[in-house]
């Protein structure tokens, strides 16, 4: 395939690559990150895989309780607020793109941008920030075991992010099983308890909510509202007519089946950082587990002049308002290497 190489102009004329900060990634810290940027006085550029703004918070329906001054929205709402913000200050956003490549400069990076099988387009920039966010690794673990894919894909079993779009309601009077045993396995348990006639609790090892949360559940495993079985594996999911059966084996092999309507997984999640990993210049970048990428308190990465924030580098609390925090502590970071001309190799 021949790609015809463009040079893109979307915000700036690449002799402004001297203040040019590519953002890479469209969600809450993304923005956040591109916000700062422009008032401190320089030229942020989001690139977008998708085609529109707001990253997980897309997906969410629920109200979110967590952001102070927006009691009664939910994530959605908040995605589309965050995203009006970001067009109204008129920062060009470069979306449906991905990265195919990164080369060093003098005084920066250069950056192929394919936008479709034919155009590919090159970006200067003296700084790149990544914030590609997390994903939830349900299917992604569970794909191997016996049975799992065929009830995934026609509905049956959930996963985060997508099915946080159902309506409770549909679960009234259902048997429904949650597999986790963080925070989240624990507050889809609640909101499901709240309409199931029986809700399992499947947890691999020990819970490992917050003190809150688990006492909220604990007081509906108290009265009988929810089942819960610590130290188990599901090591099968098969349909028997219109229910879900899953074999559990637990740590000393004793095997237990249950049959339930609808199950839910909150395994956990993974940092969308593997792109890095096919990219010269990059692909060393320090990540841990889970491929978080490593930052220091500034936000800057293991690569000079890249830096990392929300999901994509915070194992510890992912969240609209850290996300937000992150975007901002990059920038002044960003501002202030720019001008001690560290971020500058020439
Ligand atoms: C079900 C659920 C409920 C939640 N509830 C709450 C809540 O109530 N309160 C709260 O504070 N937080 C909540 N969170 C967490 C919160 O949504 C996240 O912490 C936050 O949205 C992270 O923002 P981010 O910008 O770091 O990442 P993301 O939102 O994941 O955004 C990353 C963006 O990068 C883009 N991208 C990825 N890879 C590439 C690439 N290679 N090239 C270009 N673009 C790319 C993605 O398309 C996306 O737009 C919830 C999360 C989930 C899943």
């Amino acid at each position: 395939m021949t790609l015809k190489l463009n040079s893109l102009n979307s915000s700036s004329d690449i002799s402004d690559c001297n203040s040019r900060v590519l953002i890479i990634g469209g969600g809450v810290a993304g923005m956040s990150c591109a916000l700062w940027l422009k008032q401190l006085g320089l030229l942020p550029e989001i690139i977008e895989k998708n085609a529109s703004l707001g990253g997980q918070l897309q997906d969410i329906d629920r109200i979110n309780r967590w952001v102070l001054g927006f009691k009664g929205l939910t994530s959605q709402e908040l995605a589309q607020q965050y995203s009006n913000h970001i067009i109204a200050e008129d920062i060009p956003v470069i979306y449906n793109s991905k990265i195919v490549a990164i080369e060093n400069t003098a005084s920066g990076y250069q950056v192929y941008l394919q936008q479709n099988a034919e155009n590919l387009d090159v970006l200067l920039c003296q700084a790149i920030v990544i914030a590609t966010g997390a994903r939830s690794i349900g299917s992604e673990v569970f794909c191997k075991t016996v049975g799992f894919n065929s009830l995934f894909f026609a509905g049956l079993i959930g996963c985060f992010p997508t099915d946080h779009l159902e309506q409770l309601e549909s679960l009234r009077d259902k048997t429904v099983a949650v597999i986790g045993g963080g925070d989240n396995a624990h507050y889809t348990t609640h909101d499901v308890a709240s309409v199931a006639v029986k809700t399992y609790l499947l947890i691999r090892s020990q819970p490992k909510s917050n003190k809150k949360i688990r006492n909220e559940v604990k007081f509906l495993i108290d009265r009988g509202r929810v089942i819960e079985y610590t130290s188990v594996q599901i090591i099968e999911f098969s349909q028997i007519e219109d229910k879900i059966e899953l074999t559990l084996s637990s740590s000393n092999e004793v095997l237990t089946k249950i049959q339930v309507d609808r199950v839910f997984v909150r395994i956990g999640y993974a940092a969308n950082s593997e792109f890095l990993l096919t990219l010269d210049n990059v692909k060393n970048i320090k990540t841990q587990t889970g491929g978080y990428i490593e930052t220091d308190a500034e936000r800057r990465t293991s690569i000079a002049s890249v830096y990392a924030v929300g999901d994509v580098a915070n194992l510890e609390l992912q969240s609209v308002v850290t996300a937000i925090a992150d975007g901002a502590i990059a920038a002044r970071t960003i501002a202030k290497d720019i001008d001690k001309h560290e971020v500058c190799r020439c």
